[in-house]
């Protein structure tokens, strides 16, 4: 008699995104001809840079011919681009070598995966907003102990370092949804717990490349020690544009311990759940990862976050202009304002969307303290994020 996995009755309901679904189509009924206007979601709308479409097609290219062929590569990755990041981050004064570097399909399932190498026991604590990926991975895998750590206002959105002791610590800057960076200063606390308590970090370093600001880093393992109790998970989505394409890494240093391992076996666990569970990235998406990494590469990369953290500013000055508060926006690609007092998440959601046919994210969708807040993405075409603020501007009523 089969059964069913019951800790998935323990979720909370992923409603958030299929609720704005649900209230633009019934405004969309009431107002067919209106032009919505969507700053919602955050995913990449720019086109790939030339650099990376010749990476590409040189990966598709190699299929077509017999002496460059290749069926399946290794489950870590190809060595190449394996050894490409860690020149990348050998640039950045952070040496790790090729075999602490996992190349997946993403950062979405590596967060979610990663758990898997940890105990049941072990208590997890997690960002409140939160991206909800870090929540449900641990609680379909029967984890029920969550510790939230609170990022408000107060304390301009950095997470309060959990004042009993937590085993895995998820941590994501910049931040989804708040759009704060955490300072060296502040991770130094967070690598001073982890290692007073053996805890082990989870660095999700999805908008790394966002960062303008020359003194916030943009690894975890910029900060000392961290090698010994750090995981770092990034994408090559938000950055290059591969939000359709696909390809993220991880990486699990040799020096990694907790208290039950010595250095190196949580790279061999790690190992033998992804040669298990997984076969590899695409190899002609590899090919335009190694091309992402090219010196012109990264130059055009750079040059397409620049022009959504324009679209960013433009926002958010909007957003201030009207007297409202904002935070975010300035090394990541998402505005996280305070929705008028006295309204909800949801109310604001509504409001905006009647006044001004701009649809946003409400805050309370990421978790309890997002509440009274509500999240604009700055992906979009510049002619889409006029429209939307030209709007706001002349009909949200205040
Ligand atoms: C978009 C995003 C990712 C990237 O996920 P992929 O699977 O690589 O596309 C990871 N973490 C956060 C917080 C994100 O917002």
């Amino acid at each position: 008699m089969a059964t069913i996995n019951k800790n998935f009755n323990n979720l909370g309901g992923s409603y958030l995104f299929s609720e704005i679904a649900k209230r633009t189509k019934a405004f969309l009924e009431k107002n067919p001809n209106a032009n919505v206007l969507r700053l919602g979601i955050g995913n990449t709308t720019e086109p790939l840079s030339p650099t990376i479409i010749k990476g590409l097609q040189l990966g598709v290219e190699k299929l077509a011919k017999q002496e460059t062929y290749s069926g399946y590569g290794d489950e870590q990755g190809d060595i190449r681009l394996r050894t490409a990041l860690s020149l990348f981050y050998q640039d950045r004064g952070i040496t790790l070598n090729a075999q602490e570097i996992f190349i997946s399909d993403g950062a979405k399932p590596d967060t979610a995966n990663i758990q898997q190498i940890f105990g049941l026991k072990n208590v997890v604590a997690v960002q409140d907003p939160v991206y909800p990926v870090y929540i449900d991975s641990n609680i379909i895998c029967g984890r029920e102990n969550i510790v939230y750590m609170p990022c408000t206002k107060e304390n301009n959105f950095v997470p309060k370092i959990p004042n009993k002791k937590v085993d895995l610590i998820y941590i994501c800057s910049p931040n989804n949804p708040t759009g704060t960076v955490l300072t060296k200063k502040q991770l130094q606390a967070f690598v001073a717990y982890a290692k007073k308590h053996k805890a082990v970090i989870i660095f999700d370093a999805a908008y790394a490349e966002y960062i303008t600001d020359p003194a916030i880093p943009k690894s975890i393992y910029e900060i000392d020690r961290a090698k010994t109790c750090a995981i770092e998970i990034n994408s090559f989505s938000k950055w290059a544009g591969f939000t359709g394409v696909r390809l993220g890494w991880t990486v699990v240093p040799i020096d990694l311990v907790t208290q039950d391992s010595k250095p190196g076996l949580l790279n061999t666990l790690w190992n033998r759940r992804q040669t298990t569970m997984f076969n590899g990235a695409s190899n002609i998406v590899q090919e335009g990862g190694l091309a992402v990494l090219s010196k012109q590469g990264k130059k055009e990369c750079q040059k397409i976050i620049a022009y959504y953290i324009e679209n960013a500013k433009i926002i958010k000055k909007t957003i201030v202009g009207l007297g409202l508060t904002a935070f975010g926006g300035e090394n990541a690609p998402y505005i996280w304002l305070q929705v008028p007092s006295g309204m909800s998440s949801w109310e604001f959601f509504d409001k905006l969307l009647n006044e001004t046919r701009v649809v946003g994210t409400p805050g309370v969708g990421f978790g309890k303290q997002g509440e009274g807040y509500f999240r604009l993405s700055a992906f979009g075409h510049r002619e889409n994020i006029q429209k939307a603020v030209l709007s706001i501007q002349n009909n949200l009523k205040l």
